[in-house]
């Protein structure tokens, strides 16, 4: 995956509260997070928080958005100057996550124009260790995950990393943008209205795992239009995704699902009962079949008879 050295990034789209505070000074409110906490559901929070691999490390006690100026103040004046071009984007990996939200917000822009939507375009937070949000306090541990109460895309961008070390997958820029593209997914679900549909919360055909598939082959919709969406300088940034770029994907997917971090993260036991995402192949099949078929149509994962 390659981006357009001349094309320019725009880095008002990502909030950096990496420089002060520190990981999650202050945060009181944190519950039930640490090491080995996969595999056990965060419960409480369940319903506000869609996050990549699963609901661990959220508080349940929902906090106002004023950790701005509570020890988490943004500052992203290092990223807007080092992050300009694509060229940028290639070379460094804050700049690299910079791109990726532009290009994904880029296309949900152009398609809800299509079908005289308006797409709100909102801003990815970089944190380090733990993060108070409009949903309540999270940690790292929770992964990546989207909060619909304040519309924004948390990270602790160690997570890429992570996905390498603890669940084994093969990193890269593309698998960055599956994740990205997966939380912005739910902001998509967000603006639709899809979420209020999600009642069951837990179970092989839960409403919670047709919500994560979805958002799964939301994101695979994206890596269909990636090289041919316009973003702010009216060239696409990503010149081309290659096969090896999609198997990337497709590995990750693959590591996330809820048989594989039971089986391997967890307890050992595959529980259906408790599942929240859908299986490793679920998740490479909706992945696929956003990428197959670029129509965000097909991602109707609650009309589905059969997830896969
Ligand atoms: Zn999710």
């Amino acid at each position: 995956m390659e981006f357009d050295d001349n094309a320019q990034l725009d880095t008002s789209q990502v909030e950096d509260t990496r420089g002060y505070g520190g990981g999650g000074m202050g945060l009181g409110g944190l519950v039930g997070w640490g090491g080995g906490g996969l595999g056990i559901l965060g419960l409480i929070a369940y319903f506000v928080f869609t996050n990549l691999v699963g609901h661990h490390g959220v508080s349940g006690s929902p906090l106002s958005l004023d950790g701005v100026g509570s020890g988490q103040q943004v500052d992203s004046g290092q990223l807007a100057s080092e992050c300009r071009t694509g060229k940028d984007a290639n070379t460094k990996p804050d700049c690299t996550v910079v791109a990726l939200v532009n290009s994904v917000q880029g296309y949900w822009k152009d398609q809800f124009a299509r079908s005289g939507r308006t797409y709100k375009v909102v801003p990815t937070r970089f944190f380090r260790g733990g993060v108070r949000t409009g949903c309540g306090g999270a940690s790292s541990a929770a992964g990546p995950f989207y909060c619909p109460a304040d519309q924004t895309v948390y990270i602790d961008l160690s997570f890429f990393k992570e996905l390498q070390t603890k669940f084994g997958a093969q990193g890269g820029p593309f698998v960055e943008g599956y994740v990205l593209a997966h939380e912005y997914g739910h902001h998509v679900q967000n603006l639709l209205g899809t979420e209020s549909r999600v009642r069951t919360r837990q179970g092989p055909t839960s409403d919670s795992v047709r919500l994560e598939l979805q958002a799964d082959c939301y994101a695979g919709v994206w890596a269909n239009h990636a090289t041919s969406t316009p973003t702010a300088s009216g060239q696409p940034l990503i010149r081309n995704i290659s096969q090896q770029d999609i198997a990337s994907a497709l590995d990750a997917a693959s590591r996330i699902g809820d048989d594989f971090i039971q089986r391997n993260l967890g307890s050992g036991q595959v529980n259906s009962s408790q599942f929240t995402h859908g299986t490793s192949a679920q998740r490479e099949k909706w992945f696929t079949t956003g990428i197959q078929t670029g129509d965000p149509a097909r991602c109707d994962t609650f009309g589905a008879t059969n997830l896969g």
